[in-house]
């Protein structure tokens, strides 16, 4: 067997929660492991997404011999149909997974440049000069996998997402006899592992304990319509939603895109059980009476278009909330969204309904693993070496610590972010080097959306704009028309109108003097007016709008 290094290369995921992506390279072939996106933070104002920085891939593509999904998330899966337009290679996944992954894809018109492979649990694939293991992991989506790479260096376990569910809704728990088995056999040379709840303390509790809630919360409102808000993908606790509306007598609607697709989709797949006849359209729902309804809403993080935010604000076109109806927001604000979740339970108490949410009643339950889980995998994949993966730069900095207290050697633990290269060969790893790893803004069709953007429109936010047009004459060098001062979202109105006049004149005198001076392109003249402009909106508002000097040459 070859002793050629072999590298893992981070491009998104560590030091952020979402747009998760690495790349394996072993004797120089790669392999790709998740394209996920982020969701965009406050202060990135209009953006859609972001995306991992895909340079690296861009320019290897003739290298990538496949791209391996851990689970259908999309901070794992979302970003696919931007790397398919620079590289083609087989995507290979669980069957949920690659239906989750292959419906966006489709969605964005690049099906036709997409091969999707099917893999089985504990299905061991060669993909180019690497064997690649899919083991069973539970979390929040059905079907998510851990991946073992069995490379020349030994083998790489990526835990994916995964908790440890002793059990689980659909009674498929994470394998650790296997990952047991890989350490006493072969033994794992790295392994990286998901540090989303690093920080807490205890073992996640089980999904099921949200069934039993959930159970209660129906039994104990007989006669009451409930709609129910969560994640399109947590398709087990849709099923749980299901089962306390089937045992309670009530009939499920769905509302909302991706419910309604993925509940098509699971059940086609065979992962979720709906009895005959209980689905019914959410044009149907007020055939029956309250006490025999219950639907399944997006919309659980507060997003201002999904259908939960549009019934608390009473712009749904399918349901209208009053005082006899009760909520359930099955789901916790991922961090950035508790603002927009707030208001939603604001607007709902305003309409006068009853709200159940996570505050208050256990009706939701992570699906990342806490310390202890942490600690467990550690213990039992006893790695060489070890880097923490998924999760904010406090996240991976726990989890570095808690594999040191779990006995890795120290100099093996990296606490690696976006952008680094590891390598693996027969001493161990070490910080190779580093290549592009900047946020990739996606804003409508544009992808090329960067930080000076950003810029100008968080001050466009905040500040405002103050622009001036004039026009000059470089051969007589005189104003020939304006200076015109025009705003937006800056001054007052009874105050603008003096501020623009007395601005328009410290324009004109700034731009006479430089014709006067000799100076005569237009470029030095909108300098000209942007500094004398700025410098009298900050002596007069201490404001720093934007300023846009508009001087053109007769
Ligand atoms: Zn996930
Ligand atoms: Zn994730």
């Amino acid at each position: 067997m070859s002793d050629a290094p072999v590298r893992v290369i981070f491009l998104g995921g560590l030091g952020e929660i979402g747009r998760n992506c690495a790349c394996i390279e072993v004797e120089g072939r790669l392999l790709v492991l998740d394209v996920g996106i982020m969701f965009p933070e406050p202060d990135m104002p209009g953006v859609d997404l972001v995306l991992p920085d895909l340079t690296f891939l861009r320019e290897n593509a003739d290298r990538v011999d496949g791209i391996v999904l851990t689970h259908g998330h999309e901070d794992h899966v979302g970003g696919l149909s931007y790397l398919l337009r620079d590289l083609e290679a087989p995507v290979y996944g669980a069957p949920l997974t690659v239906g989750l992954a292959a419906h966006r894809v489709r969605e964005a018109g690049m099906g036709k440049r997409a091969e999707f492979i099917e893999v089985a649990d504990n299905e061991t694939i060669r993909i180019g000069p690497c064997d690649v293991e899919f083991i069973p992991v539970t979390h929040s989506v059905p079907s998510a996998m851990a991946i073992a790479f069995h490379t020349n260096q030994g083998i790489i376990l990526h835990s994916g997402d995964f908790k440890i569910d002793l059990n689980p809704v659909d009674g498929r728990r994470t394998d650790l006899s296997r990952m047991g088995e890989l350490a006493m056999t072969k033994g794992i040379r790295l392994l990286l592992a998901d540090s989303t709840n690093a920080e807490e303390p205890g073992f996640t509790e089980s999904e099921s304990s949200v069934g039993v809630t959930l159970r209660r919360v129906f039994a104990m409102r007989p006669g009451r319509r409930i709609m129910v808000a969560c994640f399109a993908s947590h398709l087990h606790r849709i099923q749980q939603v299901v089962d306390a509306a089937e045992l309670s007598g009530r009939k499920v609607a769905t509302l909302g895109r991706s419910m309604k697709n993925n509940v098509e989709l699971a059940r086609q797949l065979g992962i979720l059980t709906i009895p005959k006849g209980m689905l019914i359209d959410i044009t149907e729902i007020d055939r029956h009476p309250p006490g025999q309804v219950c639907v399944l809403s997006t919309g659980s993080q507060g997003e201002p278009m999904a259908a939960m935010s549009l019934m608390a604000s009473g712009q749904s076109k399918f349901v209208s909330l009053g005082p006899d109806d009760v909520v359930v927001l099955s789901a916790h604000p991922i961090p950035g969204n508790e603002w927009g979740v707030g208001r939603v339970i604001d607007n709902l108490h305003r309409r006068g309904c009853e709200v159940v949410h996570s505050g208050h009643e256990p009706v939701h339950v992570s699906g990342h693993a806490r310390r202890g889980e942490l600690s467990t995998l550690l213990s039992l994949t006893r790695p060489d070496c070890f880097v923490p993966v998924h999760g904010e730069f406090r996240h991976l900095k726990h989890h570095a610590e808690l594999a040191v207290t779990m006995g890795v050697d120290p100099a093996q633990v990296i606490q690696a972010t976006d952008g680094d290269v590891i390598r693996l060969d027969g001493d161990g790893i070490t910080l190779e080097a580093t290549v592009p790893a900047a946020y990739l803004y996606v804003d409508g069709a544009a992808s090329d959306v960067d930080h000076g953007i950003l810029r100008d429109r968080q001050t466009l936010a905040s500040e405002g704009m103050v622009m001036v047009v004039a026009s000059v004459d470089l051969h007589e060098h005189e104003v020939v028309a304006g200076p015109e001062v025009l705003t937006r979202g800056w001054a007052g109105k009874t105050s603008e109108e003096i501020l623009t006049t007395e601005a328009a004149d410290t324009v004109r005198k700034a731009l006479e003097a430089a014709l006067v001076e000799g100076n005569h392109d237009v470029e030095g003249l909108n300098r000209v007016a942007r500094r004398a402009l700025g410098r009298y909106v900050g002596t007069k508002t201490r404001q720093k709008p934007m300023i846009v000097p508009v001087i053109v040459a007769t």
